[in-house]
């Protein structure tokens, strides 16, 4: 019996190769290796895609999230950033290194993801920035979380890794707060053929400032003008596999979506078994998450039906070896650690797969 994978990269290529090896190949002949034309071009046309003023390409989401908070601490001087502890630990990795203290606020039993309700719990004078995740694909209340945050002060950085494509009432994930973030990595609902990232800005100054800081802290070539400069750049063929790659991610997203949902149905009347939702626009669908009551024993029976699953994430920030002790109390992002599992979805799985998995999930 063949495995449904969790996803499968090879077919994503297969449905665009003329496009793809044609893009790359027109930017080894054309000598332009880094922010050449192919990069400016990829950059406009998220702009245009999000509705927001300004998109810059860097190395990665890491970097982009990096970035983005020393630029928003480094303007209100705050010490601290907010966030959830269940989204995988980049946030707390970009604020360790910017010597900013990472706070984690619990998030909904029903989204997994923070709410005004947590955030504001957890705002204090230290800090300087709550990254919100839209995690899976789900847009949290972030119109919310921007009202509560910017009556105090406190910046708000989306972190539209899993989110790409996802929209409110026509409004773009990332397209809320001060400041957004992006991840091409290869499995991403936009997904490059080796690391990428972005940001995303309305805010000019805020958005000069990134642009200099991705590149030194250059203005112009050899002058620095912005401190906390680095090399963080998306290089020109990423870019360019980009550009072939966005008009694909709505109809992409919808496909995503849809799988979720049959997933979701089969798991009606499963004791213990909830798929989390994924119904209209304002979810990218990024992964099938469902909440399992016995999840050992829920993957051994997917793996014996040929059902591949992982977990996203099994430990949460404050739970890592590294984590300062003593530990703050989150009972939901910890109940979340122990009972999530993800199943396949990506939008080249077939109909017959997803009739496997819904089999499957029937069953358990
Ligand atoms: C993937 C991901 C990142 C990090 O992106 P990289 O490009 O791998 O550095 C950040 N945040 C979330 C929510 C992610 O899923």
């Amino acid at each position: 019996m063949t495995t449904v994978p969790l996803n499968d990269l090879a077919r994503g290529h297969a449905e665009q190769a003329t496009e793809l090896r044609d893009a790359v190949a027109a930017v080894m002949r054309s000598g332009w290796y880094v922010q050449g034309p192919a990069h400016d071009r990829f950059e406009a046309e998220l702009a245009a895609f999000l509705g927001v003023d300004r998109c810059l390409g860097v190395a990665s989401g890491t970097d982009a999230l990096t970035l983005a908070l020393r630029a928003v601490a480094d303007r209100s001087g705050g010490a601290a950033v907010v966030t959830a502890a269940n989204a995988g630990g980049y946030t707390t990795a970009a604020a360790r290194l910017n010597g900013l203290r990472p706070v984690y606020a619990d998030v909904s039993p029903e989204s997994l993801c923070l709410t005004p309700g947590t955030v504001e719990r957890a705002l204090d004078d230290e800090v300087a920035a709550v990254v919100v995740t839209h995690l899976y694909g789900r847009m949290a209340d972030v119109e919310g979380i921007v009202a509560l945050c910017h009556e105090r002060g406190v910046a708000v950085v989306e972190d539209c890794a899993q989110s790409i494509g996802a929209s409110r009432d026509g409004r773009a994930a990332g397209s809320f707060g001060d400041v957004a973030t992006f991840s091409f990595y290869p499995t991403k609902n936009l997904g490059a053929m080796g690391d990428g990232g972005a940001l995303a800005t309305s805010d000019p100054t805020l958005a000069d400032r990134l642009q200099a800081m991705r590149q030194y802290g250059w203005t112009g070539k050899y002058h620095v003008t912005h401190p906390g400069g680095t090399n963080s750049r998306l290089d020109e063929v990423q870019a360019a596999v980009l550009s072939v790659r966005l008009p694909l991610v709505e109809a992409h997203n919808e496909r995503r979506r849809a799988i979720i949902s049959r997933y979701a149905t089969a798991a009606e009347g499963v004791a213990g078994f909830r798929v989390l939702p994924a119904e209209d626009e304002a979810h990218a669908g990024h992964l099938a998450v469902a909440v399992v009551e016995d999840r050992d024993r829920v993957r051994d029976h997917l793996a014996r039906h040929g059902v591949g699953t992982d977990v996203h994430y099994p430990v949460p920030d404050h739970r890592q070896p590294i984590s300062p002790t003593p530990t703050p109390a989150l009972p939901v992002t910890e109940h979340a650690a122990d009972h999530v599992l993800s199943l396949p979805c990506f939008p080249q799985l077939t109909d017959d797969e997803v009739a496997r998995v819904c089999d499957a999930i029937a069953s358990a």
